[in-house]
């Protein structure tokens, strides 16, 4: 099991509906500790991408990113939300159905700060049915730049997200994939994923 599996057993709550409670270290209080080790798992997974800019969605994508955009010293974007951004002139626009909240957001990215030239790694904290993904995958080809991947702290692989990106030829990488849980038991089963090595401070320098 590692770090974030570990971590999500110990202190994540299972909610009714299919939700995981994980305030405590990631969507209200920020463990950095868990924060950096996710960066430095990322930069392990896609090592072999070049990667110029780290691209998110408010809010809770943001921890991971701003890490992760140390670790790689590019610049980082999170996404907007808004009920009311119409496409204009100077914003790349798309939309994507808010699983948590049950309401359609426009997100939203000013222009100078996504360009054609840009080999993008998207990172989030969860990955559901997949609409956040495909809204930032839709920021980035608006702006004529390249999805290099996609970094997701927790996969709920019950949902459709992953094997969609996966099928659609993206490079996916989530760190715990839960396959299953159960809110009345606090139940909670991760698909096997291929063992990882210990973290190195070296990756800094891939
Ligand atoms: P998707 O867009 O892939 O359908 O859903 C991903 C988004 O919904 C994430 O950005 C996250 O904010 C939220 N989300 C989906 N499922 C969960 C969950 O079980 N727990 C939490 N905390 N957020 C979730």
């Amino acid at each position: 099991m590692n770090f974030l599996e570990e971590k999500i057993l110990t202190d994540g709550v299972i909610k009714e509906g299919n939700i995981l409670k994980v305030d405590s270290f990631l969507n209200h209080q920020i463990d950095i500790d868990i924060m950096r080790q996710m960066a430095y798992e990322f930069k392990r997974r896609f090592r072999t991408e070049n990667i110029n800019k780290i691209l998110t969605i408010e809010a809770s994508g943001i921890a991971i990113a701003t890490l992760l955009g140390d670790l790689y010293d590019v610049p980082v974007v999170f996404a907007k939300k808004s009920e009311t951004a119409n496409s204009t002139d100077d914003k790349y626009v798309a939309q994507a159905y808010s699983f948590t909240h049950k309401k359609m957001n426009n997100v939203f990215i000013s222009k100078p700060y996504l360009h054609a030239t840009d080999h993008v790694l998207i990172v989030d904290d969860f990955l559901a049915d997949g609409e956040a993904a495909h809204a930032l995958i839709d920021l980035v080809h608006q702006a004529g730049g390249t999805v290099e991947g996609i970094g997701i702290a927790v996969e709920k692989g019950q949902q459709k997200g992953g094997g969609e990106l996966r099928a659609e030829g993206y490079h996916v990488e989530s760190i715990a994939i839960v396959e299953s849980m159960d809110w009345q038991t606090q139940t909670i089963k991760f698909r096997e994923q291929p063992a990882q090595p210990l973290q190195n401070t070296n990756l800094r320098s891939i």
